[in-house]
């Protein structure tokens, strides 16, 4: 937030009180946390300039305000996999851009795409860039392709290197350090690569395309099951009978039994009454 803030000039603020004052939120909201498995307070602290006046420049009054809505769970019924449409017509972020910051701005122009995909039976934009149809984002996600790599026969955890055209997500972040920690390397290997949709469909070809899933706050993972692409539909696999691969519910559990206190991993949990 602090990055992403810094870029519109709008003032930073120190995290740790930040942190302490959503704490002191969250208590005196205490009855709006909804009970039951998958439900949750949805915690979104907001930044925006006030100063009056309609020149363009640098604001010298801001707001910093945290919105508190108690959610359902993202999924009532279990996974849902969602189809895809590749969009090389429209482009969410760019080198120099700012899609790699968490702006309003950034989600305004990616509702006309979503609705033109929804129209032709897709949920969501599979983001492409460049001339060589680099794979960025799915929708407001992150996302990750697992692939069985020829050489090594190890599989392969994919997801695209940070470099200003992707947003640097914490579920991403916590994915890749999870997998990190978890994974055998003799049996897995884990790249932040560029890889294109080109790939993606070869691999779909030789059956070495495995798994496929968006990550980010509200869903944790979304499984993936089919990507549209050049008239045709790309097919991922998904556990008999299931809405996504293996990997994709292991990483479902690593996360949840984090956020519910029965892991606990580094600083990634806290708790709110040992705040202050
Ligand atoms: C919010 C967002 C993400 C996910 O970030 P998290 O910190 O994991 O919630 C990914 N991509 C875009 C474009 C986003 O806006």
């Amino acid at each position: 937030m602090n990055k992403s803030a810094a870029r519109i000039c709008l003032p930073t603020f120190e995290s740790d009180e930040l942190i302490k004052l959503i704490g002191k939120l969250i208590e005196q909201d205490k009855h709006l946390v909804p009970q039951g498995q998958g439900y949750s307070l949805y915690i979104r602290p907001t930044m925006i300039g006030t100063s009056e006046g309609l020149g363009v420049g640098y604001p010298d009054k801001a707001l910093l305000y945290v919105i508190c809505s108690p959610v359902g769970p993202y999924y009532k019924t279990g996974f849902k996999a969602v189809r895809l449409e590749a969009t090389d017509y429209a482009t969410r972020a760019w080198p120099g851009g700012v899609g790699d910051k968490k702006l309003g701005a950034n989600y305004a122009p990616c509702i006309l795409p979503q609705l033109q995909a929804a129209k032709r039976g897709y949920q969501q934009n599979l983001w492409l860039f460049g001339p060589e149809k680099h794979i960025t984002e799915v929708g407001t996600m992150n996302v990750f392709f697992v692939f069985k790599d020829e050489k090594s026969g190890k599989k392969e955890l994919v997801t695209a290197p940070l470099d200003g055209t992707i947003l640097e997500g914490v579920t991403r972040d916590s994915i890749l350090n999870l997998a990190k920690e978890k994974l055998d390397p003799k049996e897995w290997i884990i790249s932040e690569r560029y890889y294109s949709i080109n790939e993606v469909a070869e691999k779909a070809e030789k059956n070495e395309l495995l798994e496929a899933f968006g990550a980010g706050t509200a869903a944790v993972v979304s499984p993936i099951k089919e990507i549209g692409w050049n008239g045709k539909d790309i097919k991922v696999p998904l556990l008999p009978g299931e809405q996504s691969g293996q990997l994709t519910k292991d990483i479902a559990k690593w996360i949840a039994d984090i956020q519910y206190g029965r892991v606990k991993h580094g600083n990634w949990s806290r708790v709110v009454a040992d705040l202050d």
